[in-house]
């Protein structure tokens, strides 16, 4: 494996391009599609599952194959440009291109997730860094619970109940 890489942009999200260099790097080949699967996911906010990537990119690409786009998921996680996350209580693995300590909030009714931005999260990883030793590439914050959405969902059906 190449010591230097590109992957030092701190915090900031992966480009398609540095997506596609690991790739390479694995030695798979630049196909149409492994291009449009790391376009996808270039500054998604979706968490979008293999699933959901694979029926999007279909409409485009028909001779995309599900394996395409499972092992090059897992090629991206492996080379640390993709988090996986499999904390959704769908039982599906969820996808995320940011890398940056952000605070996921999954709920637990339509089991999507939301990012949110907290500052604090940066002292923490820098604090745990430092009292384990450990080369952090990642880290994953999940608060679980109704979003939004599901909440009026709710106020709305027991309203009519109680009507
Ligand atoms: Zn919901
Ligand atoms: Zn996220």
């Amino acid at each position: 494996m190449a010591k230097k890489s590109s992957t030092a942009k701190k915090g900031a999200e992966n480009a398609a391009s540095d997506m596609l260099g690991a790739l390479r790097q694995a030695g798979m080949r630049l196909t149409p599609q492994r291009y449009a699967i790391c376009e996808a996911l270039s500054g998604n906010r979706e968490h979008p599952t293999a699933q959901v990537l694979f029926d999007r990119l279909r409409v485009d690409y028909p001779s995309l194959s599900r394996a395409t786009v499972y092992n090059t998921l897992h090629t991206l996680v492996e080379a640390g440009l993709l988090l996986e996350l499999v904390s959704a209580g769908d039982g599906n693995a969820h996808f995320d291109p940011d890398l940056s300590p952000h605070v996921h909030l999954v709920c637990v009714n339509c089991h999507q997730i939301d990012d949110l931005e907290e500052p604090a999260l940066a002292g923490i990883a820098r604090r745990v860094a430092r009292n384990s030793g450990y080369e952090l590439r990642n880290a994953g914050l999940a608060y679980y619970g109704l979003c939004p959405n599901c909440q009026k969902a709710k106020a709305r059906k027991s309203a009519s109940a109680g009507r």
